[in-house]
């Protein structure tokens, strides 16, 4: 059994204080792990939409909270009943649990696991939190909240990885990209010789494109309002782009039909977390057999659904990091980037150190920006 650390960490951590308030890095303290959990020594993170999420106080304002769910880490510590991590191990903290026993880890149809499940309310599985500022409680982010140089993290949502891997690539695997690919690969289950289109071309979308390739599909089309996403595209695959501000007066689905003949696709992903661009995507798909997927996070608004579609046959389905199950599919992800089957190189436009970690913010609204990486 390895040995658990009982001291507590003083680090700096990015916290958001606030509904809308840029984050502040901030000396905080991190408490060693309890028995099932572990402390990770974070050594890259990168930024994702959903964490300006978390800043706007979608889905819970809590606050203030170290964001942050994407990163890599070494393990510092463990606690008493962690059986399957030791110091020193490389890791990917995720928001996806895995016990394989419940009813949906066996179903084979879900990565939600009903005994570890999102881990949506900043807190520890005991309602506490480990991390505190000035003697305040900080929320965690998923209980990722890999913005700080120490996390403590549920072992049952934390991955072990292959130690070779790029450290960048390690991270951006951790949730949009794997998000993406994981849903052309597992949720969708593209096939050879399918045709696929893709709404929104940030780390999501370009993951959907690395996984439909992967996957053999033969038609992979781009849809972007930021015409400089077509070389990112057409580096993971894309064979058409779409920009729909070059159209006048034609809506996303009509735009996917005219390119394949009238039919549509087999296989439409939303990535872009507009949710009415749901209704588009499962009109973008043939008629009887088509399959829309809504995988990019947004606001939790409710939209129009075409009845007609569905009546024909057209499936509409979402699902969260790709269907992929954290400790199952991820290693498999890894493994595939360490042997060049996926390439991850295209994904890294920024990288900033941690105390900047504020500028992240902007430059993630860089047309030319795909991810921001931090380093801690
Ligand atoms: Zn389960
Ligand atoms: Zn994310």
């Amino acid at each position: 059994m390895s040995k658990s650390h009982s001291n507590i960490i003083t680090c700096k951590a990015a916290v958001c204080w606030g509904v809308g308030e840029s984050v502040k890095v901030e000396e905080i303290q991190v408490e060693p792990p309890k028995t099932s959990e572990v402390r990770v020594k974070v050594l890259y993170a990168s930024l994702c939409h959903t964490d300006i999420l978390f800043g706007k106080g979608i889905p819970i304002p809590i606050f203030p909270r170290v964001l942050g769910h994407e990163g890599v880490g070494v393990v510092e510590s463990v606690g008493e009943e962690v059986a399957d991590l030791k110091e020193g191990d490389l890791v990917i903290p995720t928001y996806i649990g895995e016990c394989k026993d419940c009813e949906n880890c066996l179903s084979g149809k879900t990565n939600l696991c009903l005994k570890f499940p999102l881990p949506i309310s900043g807190l520890m599985r005991d309602d506490t939190s480990r991390m505190s500022v000035r003697g305040q409680k900080l929320y965690h982010a998923f209980t990722c909240s890999t913005w700080s140089e120490y996390t403590v993290v549920n072992a049952n949502y934390v991955v072990k990885i292959d130690s070779t891997i790029p450290l960048p690539h390690a991270s951006f695997l951790s949730c949009g990209f794997s998000t993406g690919f994981g849903a052309a690969w597992k949720g969708a289950g593209v096939e050879k010789g399918s045709s696929v289109a893709v709404l929104g071309l940030g780390a999501v979308g370009l993951g959907v494109i690395e996984g439909a390739r992967t996957q053999g599909a033969t038609k992979i089309i781009g849809i972007d309002k930021n015409g400089g996403k077509k070389r990112k595209g057409e580096a993971f695959g894309m064979t058409d782009f779409i920009n729909p501000e070059e159209y006048d007066h034609k809506s996303v689905s009509e735009m996917v039909k005219e390119l394949t003949g009238g039919m549509g696709v087999d296989y439409c992903f939303e990535c872009t977390g507009v949710a009415r661009l749901a209704n588009e995507a499962l009109l973008a798909t043939k008629m009887g057999k088509g399959q829309a997927m809504v995988i990019g996070a947004g606001t939790h608004a409710n939209v129009e659904i075409s009845c007609v579609a569905l009546m024909l046959g057209g499936a509409l389905k979402g699902s969260i990091f790709g269907g992929l199950k954290a400790k199952t599919d991820l290693p498999v992800i890894v493994d595939k980037c360490k042997n060049k089957e996926i390439q991850l190189d295209e994904l890294l436009s920024h990288e900033v150190p941690l105390q900047d970690i504020d500028k992240a913010f902007v430059l993630l609204k860089n047309p030319d920006c795909v991810k921001v990486l931090i380093k801690l």
